[in-house]
């Protein structure tokens, strides 16, 4: 995900860092190959001369020249300047009372909206609703079936009406109203809080499509309309996005696809142009790859930051309670061991590939590139350290302290790796161990801070 651009911000920083001190030409010269990034990225152009602009603006308002280190500075501010751009984003839902909340999901075809509709139920069942489906899109009877696959998948209703589906020919006026408005009726007896109305969608944008789109709009007034766009389009998706907008009162943006090989032009340019956020941003095929948008943490990701709070809030949901406060009460008493090593390693693992969680730990996305480790090299890793875990007896798991010359030779022999691989195990166990030592003497108020930090 947006890769490319990360490795040109490298690039620039790093020739910034270099430098003791810098002048305003060398700030220009750097924004210069910024603005060739962006513009690789697909930004559009206006976009990319203001935002370059207001980065040099500010570096000589905050007198960077003068600075002895002037490279960390411009990282804040090209930071700043990014977290402007996509922000402020407000990704909140605000139900209705009484209820159902309707929310209407419209794009074009092939942009991932079915698919989203079933990301975006999953997600409001995780906080506690309980969505209806509506297939809306009656020109496409794979739209609807898709739509039923997804709610039989995931447990939820779905509300559609076959005999209004009409894939030859014309869909009949006020058919697609008629059925939003059957399906609202329907989670009225139902006590379905929430509607996702599926709405029809087309390759091209077309007058009969916004028609069809403009009298769900405007006849059954959901209180939040969501845009889904394909990222990998770039530019044309916010162009479409703009075609929408001014058609209905669009609320938010949804970017699918930015598990693929998104340049980022359409996140960087979205909001400048249409006027509306991106609130959320779709990160793969699977159900669950739906994130809340944050323009900060999205900054973190391109400047090779990392994203740290989104890493917290996936743990959060898919970490046990109890494990979680296992973990906790071992850091305070600072009795971590090898068992606990490994079972936090299989944690983590929850979290999906280990490559696009090394992506969010800052400093990790360079790191991993430097030691030239692309897919799957991380599980591999993995893989080893079970390993070599494997091959230790309980005493030496408990009291990792045991474990001199001839015992790591006999573990390595065992597992099948190289006996200094065993060093950096134990290595990489004991960072770790006094790292949770500190993080556990902390108490809570310092731990929340290292969160925000
Ligand atoms: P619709 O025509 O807009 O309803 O699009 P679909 O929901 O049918 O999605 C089109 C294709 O995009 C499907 O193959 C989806 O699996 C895929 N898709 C949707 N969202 C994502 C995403 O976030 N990442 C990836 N990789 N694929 C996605």
């Amino acid at each position: 995900m947006l890769d490319a651009l990360t490795d040109k911000f490298n690039n620039v920083f790093r020739t910034l860092s270099g430098r003791g001190r810098i002048s305003e030409e060398n700030i220009r010269e750097a924004m210069r190959e910024v603005r060739t990034a962006l513009l690789e990225a697909d930004v559009s152009f206006k976009i990319v001369k203001d935002f370059t602009e207001a980065v040099v603006q500010k570096a000589i308002g905050r007198e960077v020249i003068k600075l002895l280190r002037p490279g960390e500075l411009m990282v804040q501010i090209v930071y700043e300047e990014l977290v402007n751009l996509m922000g402020p984003v407000d990704t909140r839902i605000y139900y209705v009372q009484p209820p159902p909340t309707v929310i209407m999901m419209a794009g074009l075809q092939g942009a991932g909206k079915t698919t989203t509709c079933g990301k975006l139920a999953k997600y409001l069942v995780a906080k506690g609703h309980h969505p209806l489906l509506c297939a809306a899109d009656l020109q496409r009877p794979a739209a609807v079936e898709q739509l039923r696959t997804l709610g039989a998948q995931l447990g939820i209703p779905v509300y559609t009406d076959d005999s209004k589906v009409a894939p030859h020919g014309e869909v009949a006026k006020g058919a697609a109203v008629s059925v939003c408005r059957a399906a609202i009726a329907q989670a009225k007896q139902t006590g379905r809080d929430v509607v996702i109305l599926d709405t029809a969608g087309r390759l091209h944008i077309d007058d009969a499509l916004m028609g069809e789109l403009r009298e769900v709009n405007t006849q059954l007034k959901p209180h939040q309309v969501f845009l889904v766009l394909d990222a990998m389009s770039g530019q044309d998706a916010v162009n479409s996005a703009k075609a929408f907008n001014e058609q209905l009162e669009v609320d938010g943006l949804i970017l699918t696809k930015f598990d693929s090989d998104t340049r980022g032009g359409a996140l960087l340019s979205a909001k400048m142009i249409t006027g509306k956020p991106v609130k959320f941003i779709g990160t793969g095929e699977k159900l669950d790859a739906l994130e809340e948008f944050r323009p900060e943490g999205m900054a973190q990701r391109i400047l090779g930051m990392g994203d740290i709070l989104q890493l917290v809030t996936e743990a959060q949901q898919k970490f046990s309670q109890e494990e979680a406060q296992k973990l906790q009460e071992k850091m305070e008493q600072g009795n971590f061991t090898l068992d606990d090593f490994m079972a936090q390693m299989g944690q983590v693992q929850k979290l999906g590939s280990m490559d696009r969680i090394m992506k969010m730990i800052p400093g990790m996305s360079q790191l991993t590139k430097q030691m030239n480790m692309g897919d799957g090299d991380v599980e591999r890793q993995m893989g080893r350290m079970k390993a070599i875990y494997n091959s230790m007896n309980k005493r030496e798991r408990k009291n990792p302290d045991l474990l001199d010359g001839t015992r790591r030779r006999r573990i390595a022999r065992g597992a099948g790796v190289e006996l200094n691989e065993v060093g950096q195990f134990m290595k990489q166990f004991e960072q770790t161990r006094d790292m949770m030592k500190a993080v556990g003497g902390m108490g809570m108020a310092g731990k929340m801070n290292l969160m925000k930090g």
